[in-house]
């Protein structure tokens, strides 16, 4: 067994996994009675269950991703994967994880979900990487480790060179969340999972790719990992529609947004910074910008009442006073601005 099958709990090494209807079946049949599908397609056509391999798809994100589709898992959002991750190789009740903070809220809620112990490692100064504190806070039951680069609140990216320094060292599972790798100048790091067998690069195609509400998120693993995913996840797990439209959207490519995205966060960034009741915006890599003022409960509400909902992370450890404010078109960012403004 290597170091890696090692960190995997033994019940899923050894699981054998739900065997479709149609996963055993040769040759071409074009009659289906296999499945106790209805045989009527009724108004919208959907009467067949899904490819569970999401085999068009995943060609396509393949092509899109520069990676081989053995390396790509496909899920019902990231968080989907979130939650495999824990699945596979944590065993509840005893293993332990790592997640920097503050980060995303997810990391924490699935392990509570899996009953698993989770140590959150707080960032340093300026929200950069605590590696020397997370060897510390590890120990022989620690399973995974996660990162967010760019980092939600935070909206800064780690140094490549530091996050794989860590991978390299780290001696469980690193799970890098990049859902905001397309608003980021550094790029991304899923290339990496072809040599570092324990690493879990997640991205998205709910942010930079609008597709927020058809829920598809994507993991990039070693092939030994992806097939645990695959096993793990319910056989089902995208639906025919949310296969069909991802693929629909993938015809256009977001890169207009993104720019113009970037531009409107940097417009936002000087135009925040010079409100006087504006103590930091913080540099983001993101779509969204953390911004520390006076009286954050006040001017959250202020906002409200304006008919703009932002997120208040003024309670989140490392965040206190903190607005974090999604990019929006320019004509929202012309709004927000002038409720400030008059706020001011
Ligand atoms: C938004 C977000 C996700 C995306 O989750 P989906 O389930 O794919 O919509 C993942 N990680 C982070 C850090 C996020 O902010």
């Amino acid at each position: 067994m290597n170091s890696i099958e090692a960190l995997v709990r033994p019940n899923i090494r050894t699981l054998s996994p739900y065997s479709t209807a149609r996963d055993e079946a040769k040759g071409t049949p074009d009659i289906f009675l296999d499945a106790n599908e209805s045989p009527y397609p009724g108004l919208l056509g959907y009467n067949r269950y899904p490819d569970p391999r999401q085999k068009v798809l995943k060609a396509r994100v393949s092509a899109l991703k520069g990676l081989p589709t053995e390396n790509i898992f496909l899920g019902n959002g990231s968080d989907e994967a979130i939650d495999l991750v824990y699945r596979i190789f944590c065993t509840p009740g005893r293993d332990n994880a790592l997640a920097i903070e503050p980060s995303y809220g997810m990391y924490s809620v699935a392990a509570d979900i899996n009953d698993v112990e989770l140590r959150p490692v707080p960032l340093g100064a300026g929200f950069s990487l605590p590696v020397e504190e997370i060897f510390a806070k590890a120990d022989d039951r620690t399973k995974l480790l996660f990162l967010c680069s760019p980092n939600n609140p935070s909206g800064n990216a780690f140094e490549p060179s530091q996050i794989l320094e860590l991978v390299r060292r780290f001696p469980g599972i690193v799970v890098l969340d990049e859902a905001y790798a397309d608003f980021s100048a550094r790029g991304s790091l899923r290339a990496a999972v072809l040599e570092q067998p324990n690493l879990v690069v997640l991205q998205t195609f709910s942010k930079a790719y609008g597709m927020a509400g058809l829920r598809v998120g994507l993991a990039f693993a070693s092939a030994y990992i992806i097939d645990l995913m695959n096993r793990v996840k319910y056989p089902y797990n995208l639906s025919q529609a949310t296969q069909e439209l991802a693929l629909k959207a993938l015809e256009t490519t977001p890169e207009a947004n993104i720019r113009e995205i970037v531009f409107q966060r940097e417009r936002l960034f000087k135009a925040l910074s010079s409100f006087s009741f504006v103590r930091k915006v913080y540099p983001s890599d993101a779509n969204f910008l953390l911004v520390k003022v006076d009286k954050a409960d006040d001017l959250y509400e202020v906002l409200l009442q304006g008919g703009i909902i932002v997120r208040n992370r003024s309670r989140v450890p490392g965040c206190s006073g903190c607005l974090r404010i999604t990019v929006g078109t320019p004509a929202e960012n012309d709004r927000l601005l002038q409720i400030l403004q008059s706020y001011a």
